[in-house]
């Protein structure tokens, strides 16, 4: 068994992720862009994995979900699940056009292989937004990845759930002091890379062991640089004495990332 994982996109311009098992395959939100661009993620999925089997949606912000995704995951019969109110946000943005799309689900969701729980996480105000843990089970060895894509603080309950994950998918959204000479508005809600670095550190302490893989996203493209979060990290766990032991890959804004394989 492995598990596989490969970033689409991301950023303000638009998130995807693929997350997949030889038998079961995840996108995590799903906004490439125009109608061609989503048919194109789509297609490029299935090559990899064979098949696609739901999107799991964090929230109702036009580069997480659109009108432009939800007509092309209507066309291929595809569903988004997310928390229902997150359900309710996306039909009131889009009308009801697409409510055989969405598909709501509260604590936990079996999708093949995967196992889904969300969590609330802190983010713009009016969008409820989630973070997804998601764990699949083989014979001897069982794989955790979490997702946590926008929020602007992290919770003590964040730390637990994401403990002992082999793959954490995190948001490194903007420099501090460039945020501070730019002035990018909604920034704040968003996580700069000093908070960025501390969540993963306090990941790190309250696990057994530490990640295998860290995808940093969703990276401003007027207040942060690619380099600066992994600095931020290494300077952090520098301080405490704790030595980065994990792969850092920062996922571009357009192309798909490298692949990451977890065995
Ligand atoms: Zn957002």
């Amino acid at each position: 068994m492995f598990l596989k994982f490969k970033s689409l996109c991301s950023g303000s311009s638009g998130n995807s992720a693929l997350l997949w098992t030889g038998a079961s395959a995840l996108l995590v939100d799903f906004a490439p862009g125009s109608q061609r661009d989503c048919r194109a993620a789509l297609a490029s999925a299935r090559k990899l994995c064979g098949r696609v089997d739901a999107v799991l949606v964090t929230h109702a912000h036009g580069d997480h979900i659109n009108a432009n995704s939800l007509r092309v995951l209507h066309e291929e019969g595809l569903k988004a699940r997310c928390h229902p109110e997150v359900c309710r946000q996306i039909g009131q943005r889009h009308g009801g056009k697409y409510a055989a799309v969405l598909s709501p689900f509260c604590d936990a969701l079996t999708v093949g292989e995967f196992e889904v729980r969300q969590a609330r996480v802190d983010h713009a105000p009016g969008y409820y937004t989630t973070a997804f843990i998601i764990t699949a089970s083989g014979p001897g060895r069982a794989y955790k990845a979490s997702v946590f894509t926008d929020l602007h603080g992290f919770t003590g309950e964040h730390v637990g759930l994401a403990a002992n994950s082999d793959l954490i998918l995190l948001e490194s959204n903007h420099d501090a002091e460039m945020l501070k000479r730019c002035g990018h508005p909604g920034s704040e809600f968003h996580l700069p890379n000093h908070k960025t670095a501390a969540f993963l550190h306090a990941i790190c302490a309250a696990g057994a062991a530490q990640p295998r893989a860290v995808i940093l996203g969703h990276l401003s493209a007027d207040c942060n640089q690619p380099h600066l979060p992994q600095e931020a990290i290494e300077k952090f766990f520098r301080e405490k004495g704790l030595p980065v032991k994990f792969k850092i890959q920062v996922a571009n804004r357009y192309e798909p990332g490298r692949l990451i394989t977890i065995v």
